[in-house]
């Protein structure tokens, strides 16, 4: 895995540290996991100081209908109560650049970092930066939006997910409608 910022490769700084491309490495870890369990292939985590204090993977098929059970929502809810009041300090890893639905869940919470695998052209949230209620604004201008850092291990995740998600649509017409 190559990134950017050099830390890739091993997943580790120089210095031992682990880097972006660790975590992201984890945050696909959950992806295979959402995919294995019937949902799909998207992942996260959510880093501090270094550490994963939340994982998540997508959960919106399975164990029952959620549309809310995205990756990063599933990840965010998963931090300890006790860290709560620390997501300034935290950095959410996810295979696919957040939807306008987790990018509000993240600018609520005032994320200020988010690195994500792959871009999504069609529901990606970096789109509507510039014109949101002045609130979220704030939090947009603040918020590091980087990505895609891993295109090579990430967009094939986002391919599967349209496939999946058509597979599904024409699953439904061929039945007779949903
Ligand atoms: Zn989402």
């Amino acid at each position: 895995m190559t990134g950017p910022d050099g830390c890739f490769g091993d997943g580790r700084f120089g210095d031992g540290r682990l880097g972006d491309g660790a975590f992201l490495a984890a945050a696909i870890e959950q992806a295979r996991l959402a995919e294995s369990s019937g949902n799909l292939p998207v992942g996260a985590v959510v880093v501090l100081e270094g550490r994963i204090v939340g994982r998540g993977h997508n959960q919106v098929y399975r164990p029952r209908h959620d549309p809310t059970r995205h990756a990063e929502i599933v990840a965010l809810s998963a931090i300890p109560e006790e860290l709560r009041d620390r997501f300034r300090e935290m950095t959410v890893y996810t295979t696919l650049e957040p939807c306008v639905m987790c990018a509000g869940a993240l600018f609520l919470h005032h994320v200020r970092r988010v690195v994500f695998g792959s871009s999504d052209e069609r529901a990606g949230a970096e789109s509507l930066f510039g014109r949101l209620p002045r609130t979220f604004q704030g939090e947009a201008e603040r918020v590091a939006w980087e990505g895609p850092v891993a295109p090579d291990e990430c967009d094939p995740l986002r391919e599967r997910l349209f496939e999946l998600v058509a597979e599904r649509r024409e699953g439904r017409r061929g039945s007779g409608g949903r």
